[in-house]
C-alpha cells in the first residue's frame, strides 16, 4: 500500500498515543485493555475526523474549492473538526445540521460543538430529523456556484473512499506502534457509525495482512444495514488504495448493534456508565453518543466473557468529549 501518493495536508497530532488502561483492566478482570488515543489528535479538541480531513481537506484545495459544505448531526464531531480545519485552510465552512434526536435543550442546541462551529466561524443551517441531507448539501452548493463560488461537498462523517484513507493511515501507524512495544494485538474495538472509521481500518489492516480483527460498536442503524455499509466503503476503499479486487470480504466486516439503545444520540445506562468507569479510574473522558456507546459494548462483552484474561484488546477513542457539554444532565449533575 502506497499511501504516499493520495494528497494529504497534515492537521492532527500524530501517532496519537497508544496506551495500557491497567486500572480498567484491574476493575473488569481482564483482559488487557489498551487506548489509542485518537481523541489527542488536536484539532479543536481532537477526534476521529480529524484524520479524514487530511485526505478530504487535500482534495478540496487540489480541486480548487474556496469553501467546504458538509452535514452531520446537531452535536456532530465532524462539522466541528471540518469547521477548524477549514479555518486554518482560509476557507468557508457551511454546515447543515439535522436535529436527529428532537433535544431541544439550549446546551444540546447551542451548546458543546455547536458553540465550537461558531467559534471556528462556520456558517449553519437547521434542518428537521429525516431531510434527505446529502441532496440538500447539493441545493446549497448549486446556489453558492450560482453566486460565483467553488464549493466542496464532504459526505457526513467524511466517510467516502478519500476519508477513509485516515483511517488506513491509522491502522498503518497501529501496526508500527504495536511492532516497536512488542504488543501482539488481539482485537480493535471502537465506535462506528457513518463507517469511514472502519472501513478505513479494515481495509488497512486486511491489506496488511496483519490478521488483526476489528469489532465495530455501532450507534444508530441496525447490525446488517451497519455491516453491508462497512463493507461497501472498505471494498470502495481497498479499490482506491490499487487492492487486488476481494481483498476485503464480508468475514472481515463484524458491527455490533446491541447498545445502540433508543437510538441514535439518546443516553443509555450503559453508556453513561461507561463514561463515568473511564472517567474515575483513567482520567479519561468519553463522549455521550459515540465512544461512550462503544465502551459500554466492550465492557458488556467483556463482563460476558467474549475474550480470553490474555488478549490484548484496543479500543480506539475517537473522540467527542465537548458533546459532554450539550447532555449536563445525565451524570446527575445537580
Ligand atoms: C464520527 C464519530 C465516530 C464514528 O466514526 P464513523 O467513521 O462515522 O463511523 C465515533 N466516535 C466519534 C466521537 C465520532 O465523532
Amino acid at each position: 500500500m502506497n499511501l504516499a501518493r493520495f494528497p494529504r495536508i497534515r492537521l492532527g497530532h500524530m501517532p496519537t498515543p497508544l496506551e495500557p488502561m491497567d486500572n480498567l483492566s484491574k476493575h473488569l478482570g481482564g483482559p488487557r485493555l489498551w487506548i489509542k488515543r485518537d481523541d489527542a489528535t488536536g484539532l479543536a479538541t481532537g477526534g476521529n475526523k480529524t484524520r479524514k480531513l487530511e485526505y478530504l481537506m487535500a482534495e478540496a484545495l487540489q480541486q480548487g474549492a474556496d469553501i467546504v459544505i458538509t452535514q452531520g448531526a446537531t452535536q456532530s464531531n465532524h462539522a466541528r473538526q471540518t469547521a477548524a480545519a477549514a479555518a486554518k485552510l482560509g476557507l468557508g465552512c457551511h454546515i447543515l445540521l439535522e436535529d436527529r434526536t428532537g433535544n431541544t435543550e439550549t446546551a444540546y442546541t447551542q451548546g458543546g460543538n455547536v458553540l465550537l462551529d461558531l467559534l471556528h466561524g462556520a456558517e449553519i443551517s437547521r434542518f428537521a430529523g429525516g431531510t434527505d441531507m446529502a441532496a440538500a448539501m447539493e441545493a446549497r452548493a448549486a446556489e453558492l456556484k450560482n453566486a460565483g463560488r467553488k464549493p466542496y461537498i464532504i459526505p457526513g462523517g467524511g466517510s467516502n473512499p478519500v476519508g477513509a484513507l485516515g483511517y488506513v493511515n491509522a491502522a498503518l501507524e497501529l501496526v508500527n506502534q504495536a511492532s516497536e512495544m512488542g504488543l501482539r494485538i488481539d482485537r480493535v474495538v471502537h465506535a462506528t457509525g457513518s463507517a469511514g472509521t472502519q472501513a478505513g481500518l479494515v481495509a488497512g489492516l486486511v491489506g496488511l495482512n496483519s490478521g488483526i480483527p476489528v469489532l465495530g460498536i455501532g450507534v444508530r442503524a441496525p447490525r446488517p444495514q451497519q455491516e453491508a455499509n462497512v463493507l461497501g466503503l472498505a471494498q470502495r476503499t481497498a479499490a482506491h488504495l490499487g487492492l487486488p479486487e476481494g481483498t476485503v470480504r464480508a468475514e472481515h466486516v463484524v458491527a455490533n448493534c446491541d447498545y445502540v439503545g433508543q437510538g441514535y444520540g439518546i443516553p443509555t445506562e450503559g453508556m453513561v456508565e461507561a463514561i463515568k468507569l473511564l472517567a474515575e479510574k483513567e482520567g479519561i473522558l468519553l463522549d455521550p453518543v459515540y465512544s461512550g456507546k462503544g465502551m459500554a459494548g466492550l465492557i458488556d462483552l467483556i463482563r460476558k466473557g467474549q475474550f480470553g484474561p490474555d488478549e490484548n484488546i484496543v479500543f480506539i477513542h475517537t473522540g467527542g468529549a465537548v458533546g459532554l457539554f450539550a447532555y449536563p444532565d445525565i451524570f446527575g449533575a445537580n
